[in-house]
């Protein structure tokens, strides 16, 4: 058994070493093999030649040098890619993710699971605006979107390599991992832990690349906003119909009549943009092209490997 760990890193150049140390110290004991690669999404600080002299020293450690910085998503995207345990598991650089419970969810995937997520209890040493948003965005978000994303779970997660290989296979360029692989299924199970105070450094998400990566979230696992053009321009025109109605009923003035033709109007367009909002929105889920169904075992056949 082979167990991958994907780190994805810009600029992180001061954790290193302490991460390095307490993977190490965790997955030695655990007493299975296992590649850590390391991928350097771009980094300005030399991450990579310090990430150099760890695998100078260690056959463990792996690297993938990104040409630059392509964000976080893309980078744990290529390290699933260049992976090849039979399980993986993603963790961010800097500690916030404690890779002591690693074994504990290598347990729960020996039990059966395909996916164990580390879903947050607590956030320490993170401001209330991050904490309030994050709350806000994961609530809003499953709210929205048909699939059932886990409130509270970023990227911490081990993954079985057949869910690794359904991820891969969605090539879309809004890469949104946790929602992925709420959507591919399988059996999944959430790990509880507390998240830590980041190791050192500043946090590499600036309120830009988190906009980014909940745009992606949304849009990517939900066509809900263009409903609401549905309902909003409905709303409209009805308000407009039921104000003609009055100024019928009343012998208001035209100014009156020509602003319920103004509601009735714009709620007409609305609607026309809902139309053109739908028939968009079915052509990028076909521009995304995600497999149609995954399946998680078949029984009865010639061709079966058994597991
Ligand atoms: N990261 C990355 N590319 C980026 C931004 C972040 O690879 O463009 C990595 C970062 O090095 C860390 C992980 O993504 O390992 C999560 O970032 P960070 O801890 O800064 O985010 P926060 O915990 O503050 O949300
Ligand atoms: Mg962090």
């Amino acid at each position: 058994m082979l167990l991958s760990v994907v780190i994805p890193m810009y600029n992180e150049k001061e954790v290193i070493a302490e991460t390095y140390r307490r993977l190490t110290g965790v997955l030695v004991p655990v007493g299975v093999d296992y590649e850590l690669i390391f991928v350097n999404d771009g980094s300005a600080d030399g991450t990579f030649d310090v990430l150099m002299a760890a695998a100078g020293e260690d056959r463990h450690v792996k690297i993938i040098d990104f040409a630059r910085n392509f964000g976080h998503q893309m980078a744990v995207r290529a390290g699933l890619a260049k992976s090849s345990g039979d399980a993986v598991v993603i963790i961010d650089a800097d500690l916030q993710d404690p890779p002591e419970i690693i074994p504990g969810m290598m347990d729960k995937w020996r039990e059966g699971y395909d996916v164990v997520y580390g879903q947050r209890v607590s956030r320490e040493g993170e401001t209330f605006f991050k904490k309030f948003t994050a709350f806000a965005f994961y609530r809003v978000l499953r709210a929205l979107s048909g699939v059932d994303i886990p409130a509270d779970t970023g990227d911490f997660r081990l993954i079985d390599r057949k869910v690794v290989e359904a991820i891969l296979a969605m090539n879309e360029h809004g890469t949104f991992l946790r929602g992925m692989v709420s959507w591919v299924g399988f059996r999944q199970c959430p790990y509880p832990f507390k998240r830590a105070e980041r190791f050192a450094g500043e946090t590499k998400y600036p309120l830009k690349k988190m906009l980014k990566l909940a745009m992606d979230g949304i849009f990517s696992f939900s066509t809900a906003p263009i409903r609401f053009l549905l309902l909003g321009g409905l709303g409209m025109g009805l308000f407009g119909f039921l104000y003609w109605l009055l100024t019928l009923i009343f012998s208001w003035g035209s100014t009156h009549v020509l602003l319920s033709a103004l509601f009735i109007f714009t709620g007409l367009l609305f609607c026309g943009m809902f139309v053109l909002g739908e028939y968009i929105g079915r052509t990028y889920e076909e521009t995304m092209n995600r497999p149609l169904y995954l399946i998680a075992r078949t029984v009865g056949f010639d061709d079966e490997r058994i597991r």
